[in-house]
Formats: C-alpha cells, structure tokens, sequence
C-alpha cells in the first residue's frame, strides 16, 4: 500500500501553509509576457533605492574568498553593531534574516506544551514558526489594526513561553510609542519572552517612539529583533539579527546553524553601518513617498491605516484581489493581504516618486475598471 508521506509529517506542520512572498517581477514578466525592466514592484518593503555603494563594494570584495567558510561567529559585524548600540558582542545573535533569528527563538523557548502570544494582523511569520514546533498560537484581536496590548498581556497563561510585539506591525504599519511599550513589558510575567519585533524601527523619528534596545537593561525577558532588509537595503543578502541578555544569546547560538550568515551578506551588513548617508537618504524617501501615496489615497477617497513604516494598507474594498490582478497587468506588484485576514486592503511599499505616481495612476484606472472609481 503507498504511503502517504505527507501524513508522516508532524502535526503542526501537516496544517501549516508557507509563508506567501511578493510576487518576483521575473514571474511576473514570464506570466504576462512583460517586460521586467517595466514592472515596479512595490511587494515586500524593500528599499527604493537600491543598495548602498559602501555595501556593494564590501560584498565585491567578499567575492574573492567564496572558498572559504564564513566567520561563524560574525566577529566584525558583531563588533560594528556592538560600537553602533553600546551592548555587548555577546548579546548579538545574527541570523540568515531575521526571520531566522525568530524560528530560532520559537524553537529555542517553545515547544508543544507552550503557547505563543501574537497579534491579529501580525507578521505571518510569528503564526508559522509557532505551528511548525507544534506550539499552540494565541492571536489576540487587534484594536483599531494595531496590537491590543493590554488584551496580549491578558491573554498570558502559565503556558506561555513567548509574545511576539511587532512596532512597527507589518502589513498594518500600526506603531506604538515608548510609554505603552514600557507599560506592556511591565505587565509580563519575567519568565515569558517578549521578542520586540524592530524590523521598520529605522523609519521611526520622534522621541515618542521606543527603542527596544535601551530597555535590554530593564527588562531581562526582552529579545529585540532588527534586520538588514528594509532601511539598510540588503534585502536579498538575508541578514537579520537579535539583541538580548547574554544568557538569552547563549542559547540561541547553540540553535543556530554555524554558517548561517555567509561571507558577502556579513561583509556587506558591516560596511552599510558605515553608510549614515544611505540611512538618512532611506528615511528622507521614505516619509516623502507616504505623504505622497497617503495624499494620492485622498484624493481617490480611499481609506488607508496610517504607517510608520516603508508600506502602507490602503482599503480598496471587496475587488481588492481584482483590482490586485489589474495593477499587475499594468505592470505593478502589491502585496494582496487576504492571507492576513485583511480581504479588502492592499499592502503597498514605498517606492520612488516617479513609481509612486505610476501605481498611484494604475490604482486610478483599476478602480475605474472595477466600477469603484470617483
Ligand atoms: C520584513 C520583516 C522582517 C525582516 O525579515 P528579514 O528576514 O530580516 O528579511 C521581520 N519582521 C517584520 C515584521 C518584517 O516586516
């Protein structure tokens, strides 16, 4: 008799559906039969403005050791992060993104006896690895899209292990300030982890805004998360990394592979730290293009959430996955976030101006077409 081995897979996994990216412009240009030079993606929050010349020539020089392994141990970007943060180089876990840092930390605290507290409307990211070890995955309605952060600490029983807080959220771009931050920490038990999720925390500007890093020293359950991938612009280098207690790094590292950040992507994420121009360039692009989408939005009378990130959720009703597919005909990649229980948005990242305005038109016609536009 055949086996069925799908069936043999662990039960959290059986269920599980992988984790939907953007859609990549050279499937779209082979789909449609498109020219990919003419497709904008504006999908998965990546950086408008390509990557950073000092990064670039770093990860061109790592080209010419490609035989050997890679530091292991991430010895100067450890210590580049380190000097930009003022902690230590054993607080430092570095991952291939940080959605590794984040399944590292799943399966490092949590296994099938444990639950995991996240937000509705959060990064899909924290419902997937908590299915694959088997945990139980507590998602607590959102209030007014963001997390409910009274409602999260409510909702820790003795069997959880771990809270996930993304600020600011994605796909919402909800962002709470310093002082709620600090009352939520507050409210957890110490032996629950708190892991504060600061993928889009270079966006932020304003003395309001938390930064989990100078909380490491009050709150010993707090792991913080950051990545290369959004501000920094080195999205497709994967490198990602977590800031904690030295204990709490420990473990982690055992978990880790040993390889996990490969010698262009550690070459690379060092020498971009260097580059302040790049970052104030990348925030500067960025709060002019959500003005611009935010106004273009007005203009058409479509409700949007206010973002503090390098995206947008913009309400375009119940056509959304039709209007998707239109904006994709001309041309133009968004994030569809019915997945997210959002059937009636669509996610769209910050691009340039120039592509801002070209999806701002393509939105236009699309509703035309869809028999929703003004
Ligand atoms: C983009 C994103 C990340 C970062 O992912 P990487 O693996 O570092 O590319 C983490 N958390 C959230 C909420 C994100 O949106």
């Amino acid at each position: 008799m055949a086996v069925n081995y799908q069936s043999l897979a662990v039960k959290g996994v059986q269920a599980l559906s992988p984790y939907q990216p953007g859609k990549p412009i050279e499937e779209l240009a082979r789909e449609l039969g498109l020219n990919p030079a003419e497709i904008i993606k504006l999908a998965s929050n990546e950086n408008p403005l390509g990557p950073s010349k000092l990064a670039l020539a770093a990860a061109r020089k790592a080209l010419d050791e490609l035989c050997l392994y890679p530091d292991g141990n991430g010895f100067d970007l450890k210590q580049a992060l380190a000097n930009r943060f003022g902690v230590a180089m054993n607080q430092i876990t570095l991952g291939n993104g940080s959605n590794d840092v984040l399944e590292v930390i799943a399966r490092c605290f949590a296994d099938s006896d444990s639950e995991v507290v996240f937000s509705q409307y959060a990064f899909a990211v924290y419902p997937i690895v908590t299915q694959a070890i088997g945990a139980r995955g507590i998602a607590v309605p959102a209030k007014e899209w963001g997390h409910d952060l009274d409602a999260m600490s409510a909702a820790i029983t003795e069997r959880t292990k771990l809270v996930f807080v993304a600020n600011p959220n994605n796909p919402t771009g909800t962002v709470h300030r310093a002082d709620a931050i600090e009352a939520f920490l507050d409210r957890v038990p110490e032996q629950v982890l708190v892991v504060l999720d600061e993928a889009y925390c270079e966006y932020l500007t304003g003395e309001e805004y938390p930064d989990g890093i100078k909380l490491l020293g009050r709150y010993p359950n707090l792991i913080v998360c950051r990545t290369f991938s959004k501000a920094w612009g080195l999205a497709a280098l994967r490198v990602g990394y977590s800031l904690s207690s030295p204990e709490i790094a420990d473990v982690l590292n055992r978990v880790r592979q040993p390889f996990n950040v490969d010698s262009v992507a550690l070459a690379a994420a060092t020498a971009v730290l260097n580059d302040e121009a790049y970052l104030n360039r990348s925030r500067e692009v960025n709060t002019a293009g959500l003005r611009q989408l935010a106004d273009g939005f007005d203009r058409m009378g479509l409700p949007y959430i206010p973002s503090a990130g390098n995206f947008i959720a913009v309400e375009v009703g119940e056509r959304a996955a039709g209007i998707y597919q239109s904006l994709l005909a001309h041309g133009v990649i968004v994030r569809p976030v019915a997945g997210y229980g959002m059937p009636r948005h669509l996610r769209v990242s910050v691009g340039l101006p120039e592509e801002n305005e070209r999806f701002l038109d393509a939105l236009a016609q699309s509703l035309v077409a869809a028999g929703q536009g003004g």
